[in-house]
């Protein structure tokens, strides 16, 4: 009986074998029913109801990964320029949000002196919560200076834990790099932030050992949740779009072993998947604005300003209003 299963698990704790079968066998709407209104009732008792929105600025350095990852198409030539990045920092701030998410590419040498330069040419103007993801391109001492700068969290993705299906996706990206980035911030005391893709290959028992991996961090604050979308010009672009219930599924599993994380969305979600996410015990940071330095990203909703050459995506009223019709309120 399936609302058995999930009262041994809210009632006496969740294990990966009771995790598995939840998730398998909450297929069918009925009983995925049953496990959302669980992981909600987890969700709202441990981080409130209550959302609030970030930003990220993407594409800050060139990803030097060669082979490219099989299914990425992000990619910029250049740094973003540091006047034009300050530039975006303001404009993140004249919009009232808090807090900002710095992103990509990577470096398996090392992007240490560049990212830790725009990091305190941001604290010279700027009192943004800062958030870093570079992928495996730190140092451990570079991760100890961005704590001694105050950079909240260092993000290392994973995005498969099944070393096999990451050889495969991500041929010149390192696993134990990245993971090794995850322990040293665990070391630090630094909050973690990391992804785990849905639809890249990977069965239930590898996003059941995957979260189970990702509760071992004390530090862990955030887990983004990518929905695989083949995009054009990518080795995978035949493979097909991950299901936003596959997603949805698994998140409110995954509520239920991380009570207090931060569940997101990532890459290849869109702002039609946020009622089902925040339906699925997701919560609480929604990213509402993002900068890109093209404009031809179109899995983006609402306003579009032009500033200092970078595009800036505000999606924050379409998103007040989607949220608005579930009764739900976001805060800045
Ligand atoms: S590391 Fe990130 S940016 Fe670089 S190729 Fe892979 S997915 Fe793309």
């Amino acid at each position: 009986m399936f609302s058995k299963l999930l009262q041994t698990a809210l009632n006496e704790g969740i294990n990966k074998k009771i995790a598995l079968q939840i998730l398998q066998e909450s297929y069918s709407p009925q009983n995925a029913l049953q496990l959302f209104a669980a992981a909600n009732s987890v969700r709202d008792k441990n981080l409130g109801k209550e959302l609030y929105f970030t930003a990220s600025i993407g594409g800050i350095l060139p990803c030097k990964i060669v082979p490219r990852c099989r299914y990425c198409f992000y990619s910029v030539a250049e740094p973003f320029p540091l006047p034009d990045m300050l530039a975006c920092v303001k404009k993140i701030e004249e919009l009232g949000v808090k807090q900002v998410n710095l992103g990509g590419g990577s470096c398996l040498d090392g992007y240490d002196e560049e990212i830790l330069s725009m990091v305190r040419a941001i604290r010279n103007i700027s009192n943004l919560v800062i958030e870093i993801n570079l992928g495996p391109s730190l140092s451990v001492e570079t991760i100890k200076s961005l704590k001694a700068l105050q950079v909240f969290s260092i993000t290392s993705s994973l995005e498969t834990i099944n070393e096999e299906l990451f050889r495969q996706a991500k041929p010149g990206d390192s696993l134990e790099k990245r993971k090794s980035i995850l322990e040293t911030c665990e070391e630090e005391g630094i909050p973690i932030r990391s992804m785990m893709m849905i639809g890249l290959g990977e069965n239930y028992a590898d996003r059941i050992e995957h979260l189970f991996y990702m509760k071992q961090f004390k530090n862990l604050y955030h887990l983004r949740f990518c929905r695989f979308k083949p995009f054009p010009r990518t080795v995978m672009r035949n493979r097909p779009r991950s299901s936003p219930w596959e997603l949805a599924r698994t998140i409110a599993v995954a509520r239920l072993i991380m009570p207090k994380v931060n569940l997101g969305l990532g890459v290849g979600n869109h702002i039609d998947d946020i009622p089902l996410w925040y339906a699925a015990g997701g919560g609480n940071q929604v990213l509402g604005i993002m900068v890109t330095r093209r404009n031809e990203n179109n899995s983006f909703e609402g306003e579009v300003s032009e500033v200092s050459r970078a595009f800036i995506h505000n999606q924050m009223p379409i998103i007040s209003h989607y949220l608005g019709g579930m009764g739900i309120s976001i805060n800045l």
